[in-house]
């Protein structure tokens, strides 16, 4: 299988390669040249999540032998990484379906993709005998940052820098980052918001100049965020998973809480492999450039910004969504995907397999307000997709993509008011209490550990942090 971009490079790379490279010299994204056929998904109803995943890299990331795979997917998938023996359990409560992808470490669905790549990344290195110490570049609205930090810490050959926006993550998602003690990380807060910070990452990332300055010195930059295709493929594999886990034969829905596109365009990736989903159900907060796409036919980022209770979808600009352009533009896909990423509108006839829902903050605090009460606790984003999915009529099988002890602020208040004094940690205590659970044991000490990150720079200061890191 080879991987090309797309924006037109004809250059054909291999899974490692694309997976070192993290984004194409034109700026493109890497994209498989074909969506390979799952074959014949009924032998998956036996397999493990472990197992599930080597059937499926194996479609994709075709020069890993299939030791090197099972290597990577079991380094990543175990008790060690994953607080559930499932890794993602499928949960029915509350009248419908939740497919928990938040058992990882840092209790968010990025660790479902982040504790694989930094394995898919060293051995890619190996089999490439690529000498180069790897600089990992990472915009993140929260989750990522800290799931990239988890991943990469202590790996040799990698050094990691983390742009946050300082107004921008949840105290805990803050907390978690900037007490990340290692050799090889670095986390800056940045005053502006993802989509600013995201940019200007791109933009380092294909500075000729600075790379020809860090190939000289050893240093080659890549990509942990979600434009990976070392993160897009394992994150197709969980709707297998689940659908092997529902016993249904027909087609099913699934809802997605969706910020940057990556984790329902790897829904629509198992949908083409001819896993039988019915609708994507793309589910907004009040950043609802997608919802309005899937609306109207129009992409239009140009429009007011909002902090939400659901961060990790503040996105006006989904770097994801150039590889759903690319898939179904018949024409004029150059043109649409410059007027994307400078933020120009543009039109493009929306595809069956989607349809979109957005939830204001009054509908997410109500919704997790309405779930806990039929017993089941969920977290802002999922909120947002359980919205969306009541709003659409249908049911499906809502993508639960964060732990509630991520954001015990929102969720506690919208049970009750009287938690409104308490801070994001006390909470946890209440939060245990409240569903006689007890607080998830990667949450343990966070609160007092030591600041060790405590940097802030302006968006054009981004460049300088990188290098001040790297003497
Ligand atoms: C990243 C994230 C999302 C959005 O996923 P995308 O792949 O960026 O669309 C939703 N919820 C949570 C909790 C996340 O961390």
């Amino acid at each position: 299988m080879k991987y090309f971009s797309t924006r037109g490079d004809k250059r054909a790379l291999t899974a490692s390669q694309s997976i070192i490279k993290g984004i194409a010299d034109d700026g493109g994204l890497y994209v498989p040249e074909e969506i390979p056929s799952g074959g014949n998904i009924s032998e998956l109803s036996n397999f493990s999540y472990n197992e599930t995943a080597l059937w499926l890299m194996q479609k994709y990331f075709t020069d890993y032998t299939h030791d090197e795979l099972k290597g990577c997917v079991d380094s990543a998938y175990n008790a060690a990484n994953f607080f559930s023996p499932d890794v993602a359990p499928l949960v029915h409560a509350a009248g419908t379906s939740f497919l928990e992808l938040y058992h990882g470490k840092t209790l968010a669905f990025k660790d479902m993709a982040l504790s694989i790549l930094p394995h898919l990344m060293t051995t890619a290195l190996k089999k490439t005998k690529n000498p180069k110490t790897q600089v990992i570049l990472t915009a993140t609205s929260g989750d990522t940052g800290v799931a990239a930090l988890e991943g990469f810490k202590d790996i040799d050959g990698i050094k990691i820098i983390v742009f946050y926006p300082e107004n921008g993550v949840s105290v805990v998602q803050k907390q978690h980052m900037i007490t990340q003690n290692a050799k090889n990380i670095c986390v800056v807060g940045i005053k502006g918001n993802f989509d600013d910070a995201q940019s200007e990452v791109k933009r380092i990332l294909l500075d000729k100049r600075l790379n020809e300055q860090l190939d000289s010195n050893g240093y080659e930059f890549s990509s942990a965020n979600s434009i990976n295709t070392g993160r897009l493929i394992p994150q197709i594999v969980y709707y297998f998973y689940a659908y092997s886990r529902l016993g249904s034969q027909g087609a099913v829905n699934f809802v997605v809480p969706t910020g940057n596109f990556g984790n329902i365009l790897a829904g629509y990736y198992a949908k083409k492999m001819g896993l039988p989903i019915d609708k994507l159900i793309c589910a907004s907060n009040e950043n609802r450039v997608l919802c309005d796409y899937f609306d109207t036919g129009v992409f239009d980022s140009n429009r007011p910004f909002y902090l939400t209770s659901s961060p990790s979808m503040d996105i006006l600009v989904p770097s994801n969504f150039e590889r759903l352009v690319y898939e179904i533009s018949s024409d004029n896909v150059q043109e649409r995907l410059t007027r994307l990423s400078t933020k120009q509108r543009f039109t493009l006839d929306v595809p069956r397999d989607f349809v979109g829902y957005a939830a204001t903050e009054r509908e997410v605090r109500a919704a997790i307000k309405k779930v806990f009460a039929q017993g089941y606790l969920i977290d802002p984003h999922t909120a947002v997709a359980y919205t969306a999915q009541e709003k659409s009529g249908e049911r499906g099988v809502i993508v639960s993509t964060a732990s509630p002890y991520k954001f015990t602020k929102t969720v506690m208040t919208s049970i009750d008011d009287k938690y409104e004094r308490y801070d994001d940690f006390e909470l946890m205590e209440q939060m245990a209490e409240l569903t006689r659970g007890s607080v998830p044991v990667q949450f343990c000490g966070l609160k007092g550990r030591d600041v060790v990150h405590s940097g802030v720079a302006e968006i054009a200061g981004m460049e300088k942090c990188v290098l001040e890191f790297l003497q």
